[in-house]
């Protein structure tokens, strides 16, 4: 079969193909514990599930408007409103199958082949190949574990050609943790101001976070910058619904119409039972207590780690501050020696670790860091403490 020359340029999902290799193991009965998890092993909770029963036994279950039902966009607007101090109005507001979906639908829209979008690396993986998608070219900045995984001002002017349109944050990040102060954005802002560039401000894990950080939307320091903004967030994340597929954006209005045309030609609206359970999610009084009890389990799930880490030689790993993941440096163990092969990147680690110890992380090369790989604390106590007891003997076998 010959296949068009877009789907040549991209590359399968690293985060998937991992849990791919996982599945295999476990099938012939091999005890895999899995780290590569990129969703809450939590339920989504009882009054939003009850909320898509009703939707069901109301008949919401016809097409709705292509960018979703006014009660959704109501709903996401005080969300807006409430937690990260931006006004909008349903014009500005685009509901989509996920916040996946609405970033693809954006560059989409936006960009044409030429144009440059910064991305600073570690990234969440789909970015860039959503960015080659639109025919345009993602910008790799790179950041490292000193300065916690963030692009400095310096950095991104020094990224900004003629020919920049964008820039693509993702705070808290996925899958560093890292989470830019105030501070740091107000800079990031100016920067962006100046040279006319629109920032994408993924911020799906804004709710979890720990230690009382605050999550600040860079969109909200000026109306200008809010007009240069295009806020995308979901479900997903923070009320475990990944599966019911629903993110949304928030921009100008252009933005919003354009991207609601090529939504109608493509999907149309998300799906209604699954609005609906979104409206509650929002708006429901239990929200912000289901929130919480998941955070708080996070937490003790992250403390945990950072002590095993501590402990581990050739290991270091950046303490997250939000999001569900860490994402150990084992760099400390290049050059050693398993099995007559020696480790030399993230993706021999990632092979050491499931064929030796039996758990699966995904390699951090799969979002542009090769020092690093990622380990997903969205799974049971129980599972970290053996699978961080399996990678500390495991290393203990390697040699120089
Ligand atoms: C999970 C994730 C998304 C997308 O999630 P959806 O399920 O498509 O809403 C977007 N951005 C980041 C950084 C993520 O980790």
């Amino acid at each position: 079969m010959k296949f068009a020359q877009r789907i040549q340029n991209i590359q399968p999902s690293m985060t998937l193909a991992i849990s791919a290799k996982a599945q295999a193991l476990r099938e012939q009965g091999i005890d895999v514990i899995g780290f590569g998890a990129g969703e809450p092993d939590f339920a989504t909770p009882e009054n939003i599930k009850q909320a898509a029963i009703e939707a069901i036994q109301n008949n919401e279950t016809h097409y709705t408007l292509v960018s979703g039902t006014h009660a959704l966009k109501d709903a996401i607007i005080k969300k807006f409103d409430r937690d990260n101090g931006l006004a909008y109005d349903r014009k500005q507001i685009v509901v989509s199958c996920g916040a996946k979906h609405s970033f693809y639908n954006l560059a989409q829209v936006l960009w044409d082949a030429g144009d440059e979008i910064i991305i600073p690396a570690p990234y969440w993986v789909s970015y860039p190949d959503m960015v080659i998608l639109a025919n345009a070219t993602p910008v790799i900045v790179n950041t490292d574990q000193s300065s916690g995984f963030k692009i400095t001002a310096e950095q991104l002017q020094q990224a900004i050609t003629k020919k920049t349109r964008a820039l693509v944050l993702n705070s808290p990040s996925n899958p560093t943790g890292s989470a830019y102060t105030k501070k740091e954005l107000e800079a990031l802002a100016e920067v962006a101001l100046k040279n006319k560039l629109m920032v994408i401000s993924d911020e799906i894990y804004e709710k979890i976070v720990f230690d009382g950080f605050e999550h600040v939307s860079i969109a909200s320091f000026s109306e200008e910058m809010k007009r240069n903004t295009v806020v995308i967030n979901g479900a997903s994340k923070c009320f475990a619904m990944t599966g019911w597929r629903i993110g949304y954006l928030a921009a100008e209005t252009d933005i919003a119409a354009a991207v609601t045309k090529l939504q109608g030609q493509s999907t149309s609206n998300p799906t209604s039972i699954a609005q609906a359970a979104c409206v509650e999610a929002l708006t429901g009084k239990q929200s912000p207590v289901e929130i919480q009890k998941m955070v708080t389990e996070f937490k003790k799930r992250r403390d945990y780690l950072m002590d095993r880490y501590a402990k581990i030689e050739g290991v270091s790993c950046y303490k997250p501050i939000g999001s569900f993941y860490t994402f150990p440096d084992f760099s400390g163990v290049f050059g050693k020696q398993w099995n007559g092969k020696t480790i030399k990147e993230s993706l021999d680690v990632a092979e050491f670790l499931i064929e030796e110890a039996k758990v699966a992380l995904v390699p951090g090369i799969a979002f542009g860091a090769d020092h690093n790989l990622r380990l997903s604390f969205a799974t049971s106590m129980e599972n970290i403490q053996e699978g961080m007891d399996r990678i500390e003997s495991a290393l203990n076998t390697l040699h120089a």
